[in-house]
């Protein structure tokens, strides 16, 4: 007898075995895919964990239903990394495979409903019953779909049980591939007239049909332009010829049409020689090939405009030169246009960006290119799942902005960290690990210290630019001394008027879209609340509408307070649209731009307001910390920041860390070229100590401080932390359930269990939501403290009344 393990899509905490025959037995490898039954008539694709020959214990194994690959979809090393990250991050392998694998890797199935040709007796059956029989002895097949419009109703399935009880049907689960190749389809002369000779009978043939005499003409006329291959549509188009004499054409065989299966991706070739480093860059990559030879990992501690960039740039050349492949992690793709063709201006062809926007074809396709080690697949681009593909010749990996919080997945699970996840795929697959940040984050920098990281510096702008100066401005002096205009103190209104009258460019920093926030009622105080989670609504004045940033409702902006019926309901705080608002009356003649969340939801949106930036179109960008990644513009004179403090003072005990990171970051987008730079940063604390080390660019101060900190209050990197979410609609069993999860926790972990609490925001759609943390001292065993939290995590959901209960659990939640 022979079985296999099967990884399902599913969040079960073990794998399902299945039978197979000797011939199957012969031809399955691990990593293919398999479609098997599971629970009631439901068919999965799942992934051949192994092979083996040990019949399961509690259950009799069911036969696969189909094996679904030639060839292995997913290494044996893909599925080491899996498992890797199931056990770190407290999670199934399913739930890995879910986010690892393109959807349309998993086929679905569907019901079809077939008749059962033994039964006869048609007085059983009602009415409704009688129209899907008589539909059968018609149509070979019906799903659920077809039967709904039979009966014009929607609920047919008790219809469908009642047929299947009386014996009248039968069910079939059927499975559909939904990745479709992209097949294009060619044409050439048919053979029998390719000969020179014969062109001119050819043409005398077609003397009466000018119009497929003028595609026969043209199509040599391209032939003569020695094109090798002539795409049926494009050749109709660009031709401007008549489809129908085409395929007169190619009815009267002397056209012949063929298809080829095509990447939907192509790329040029490549364009531009890799920059020759400076000197400064020179000695840095040097340092990192030598760090290399002893460690596996490094991190580039380069300040913005230091030219990371072209560093990576000659490792990745060197990766590629031998045939290897190399990982090239982004914080998020939508940013990356720049670099992206910037990439593809020195590498070219060898490029392909995994790309959560692009099409489940188009991520199939650069799933298969890397299997097969192409060469078109070589420098892979991608946010954070990009860690999933399946690499073979994996050679180096680059985290880029290392610090920035879009690589953590918070949901839903995996609840991974790519930049850890990269560096334990990385050792398993032989690969070097840079990392490159202008302000790294404490772990990292705490790694660096106990030498685990290899660091190298770079202190030095490229090219002849400095780094900004950096000017606070003290808010409650400038409202004390009435110099404010809005939300602007004189003195950083004086600064964006000289750089527009230079034609110089401004970037305005606002950590808030919207207009503003929160609308409140000056009469009752009372402001309106979602309905669906506990927060109040936003503003957005363009709409003239109120909405949920959380669960995403939205309701007309009311002409009264909901509570109190007085018309005096105002708008506090401010956002990105309302600077936006009071940028466009103090300086009519300029264009002002707007970027945040709101204004880049369409595919090219952010794409269109990055280049007209760099066009030089907008004078002046208002934006949120979307601004603050990555992007390099020449001719940025001012950067300012109008409020600093709702960063700082953000109930986390990163908020510091965070803050420091933004606010260097956004500085960094400030004079690139030339001339030097400035940055205006408003505030109620310009004494605050993470704004004088932001304005003294001194990360090692920050990193001191903020680790004694930590270590003070108990916190990463010294303490490790354990995130326990749980969700219910019913407040009161959810603090039933919180209570007991905290009493049993707090028997094993005593005082190193915090709460149960509510989050600030203590309902989301619908749902109330306790967390409870688990802090784990440096002394103690990581590995024992997972295994005990899945002995209470099983004995929790045993309670009969507490398994309805979303249970969440997030590893490092930081
Ligand atoms: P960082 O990523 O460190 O902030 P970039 O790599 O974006 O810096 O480089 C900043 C700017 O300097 C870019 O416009 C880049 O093209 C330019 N630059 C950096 N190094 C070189 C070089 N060696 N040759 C030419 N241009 C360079
Ligand atoms: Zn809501």
């Amino acid at each position: 007898m022979y079985f296999i393990d099967v990884i399902l899509p599913l969040a079960l905490q073990k794998l399902f075995t299945y039978q197979i025959n000797i011939a199957e037995a012969e031809f399955i490898q691990v990593g293919m895919r398999v479609a098997v039954p599971f629970g009631k008539n439901k068919i999965y694709t799942g992934i051949v964990y192994k092979t083996h020959q040990n019949s399961p214990k509690s259950y009799i194994s069911k036969e696969i239903h189909q094996i679904l690959d030639n060839q292995a979809l997913v290494t044996q090393s893909q599925i080491t990394h899996w498992q890797w990250i199931a056990d770190y991050y407290m999670c199934s392998l399913g739930e890995v495979l879910r986010a690892a694998i393109p959807s349309a890797l998993l086929l679905q199935s569907e019901t079809k409903i077939i008749k059962n040709s033994t039964f006869k007796d048609e007085k059983l059956l009602t009415d409704q019953e009688f129209l899907i029989y008589e539909a059968l002895q018609y149509q070979d097949t019906l799903n659920v779909e077809k039967i709904s419009a039979i009966l014009s109703r929607k609920t047919v399935l008790p219809i469908i049980k009642s047929l299947l009880d009386k014996e009248v049907i039968l069910v079939q689960e059927v499975l559909y591939e939904k990745y479709t190749p992209k097949l294009v389809k060619y044409i050439r002369l048919a053979k029998n007239w390719e000969a020179e000779e014969r062109l001119q009978e050819l043409l005398d043939n077609l003397n009466r049909a000018p119009k497929q005499r003028e595609a026969v003409l043209r199509y040599f006329q391209v032939k003569g332009m020695n094109q090798k291959l002539i795409p049926l549509t494009s050749f109709v188009k660009t031709n401007k010829l008549a489809y129908s004499a085409v395929k007169s054409l190619l009815e009267k065989e002397i056209f012949e049409s063929y298809t080829i299966q095509e990447d939907r991706i192509s790329r040029g070739e490549s364009t531009d020689n890799i920059p020759i480093l400076n000197k400064p860059q020179k000695q840095a990559l040097l340092e990192i090939e030598t760090a290399f030879k002893e460690k596996d990992i490094a991190v580039l501690h380069g300040i913005t405009g230091s030219g990371k960039t072209e560093i990576y740039a000659h490792l990745i050349n060197e990766s590629l030169s031998q045939g290897k492949q190399i990982l090239y992690l982004v914080p998020e793709i939508a940013l990356t246009t720049q670099l992206i063709s910037r990439l593809e201006r020195y590498f070219g062809e060898q490029i392909s960006v995994f790309h959560s926007r692009y099409s489940m074809n188009e991520r199939v396709e650069v799933w298969q290119n890397i299997l097969q080690n192409k060469s078109k697949a070589r420098l892979i681009v991608g946010a954070r799942s990009a860690i999933f593909l399946p690499f073979n010749k994996l050679d180096l990996i680059i985290v880029d902005e290392e610090h920035e919080t879009s690589y953590k997945q918070f949901d839903p699970a995996p609840r991974y960290h790519a930049r850890d996840a990269a560096i334990v795929l990385a050792k398993q697959m032989k690969a070097k690990v840079l990392m490159g940040t202008a302000t790294p984050s404490l772990e990292t920098y705490q790694n660096i210290r106990d030498k685990k990281y290899a660091l190298i510096k770079l202190d030095q702008r490229f090219g002849n630019s400095v780094l900004p100066e950096i000017e606070l401005v003290n808010l409650s002096e400038a409202y004390r001394k009435k110099r404010m205009t809005g939300h602007f103190s004189e003195r950083l209104l004086s600064l964006i008027r000289e750089s527009l009258q230079n034609k110089e460019q401004v970037i305005l920093f606002q950590n808030r879209r919207g207009f503003a926030p929160i609308v409140t009622c000056i009469s009752c105080g009372i402001s309106p609340q979602c309905p669906n989670c506990d927060v109040s609504l936003t503003y957005h004045k363009f709409q003239d509408e109120l909405r949920c940033h959380y669960c995403g409702f939205t309701a007309q902006m009311p002409k009264i307070c909901p509570a109190c019926q007085n018309p005096t309901l105002d708008t506090k705080g401010f956002g990105t649209e309302q600077l936006e608002l009071e940028l466009k009356e103090l300086f009519p003649d300029q264009k002002i731009g707007r970027m945040d969340y709101d204004t880049t939801r369409g595919k090219y949106a952010f794409h269109r307001i990055i280049s007209s930036f760099q066009a030089q179109e907008i004078d002046v960008l208002v934006g949120t910390q979307m601004l603050s990644k990555g992007l390099d513009f020449t001719n940025v004179s001012l950067v300012g920041v109008l409020n600093a403090d709702t960063m700082l003072n953000f109930p986390d005990f990163r908020a510091h860390e965070r803050s420091f990171q933004m606010l260097v970051q956004v500085s960094g987008r400030a004079g690139r070229a030339e001339k030097r730079g400035k940055v205006v940063i408003q505030t109620f604390n310009p004494d605050h100590q993470i704004l004088q080390q932001v304005t003294l660019n001194d990360y090692k101060t920050m990193f001191k401080e903020q680790l004694l900190e930590r270590w003070n209050f108990k916190y990463p990197p010294y303490y490790r932390l354990i995130k326990i979410t749980l969700k219910h609609k019913d407040y009161n069993k959810l603090i039933l359930a919180a209570d007991w999860l905290g009493q049993s926790l707090r028997n094993y972990f005593n005082e190193w269990i915090l709460g149960p609490s509510s989050p600030a925001i203590g309902r989301v759609r619908n749902l109330y939501i306790k967390d409870l943390i688990i802090k784990i001292p440096p002394e103690q065993s990581i590995k024992l403290t997972k295994e005990k939290l899945l002995q209470v995590k099983n004995h929790f959901q045993s309670i009969g009344a507490y398994r309805s209960i979303r249970f969440n659990v997030d590893v490092d939640n930081y």
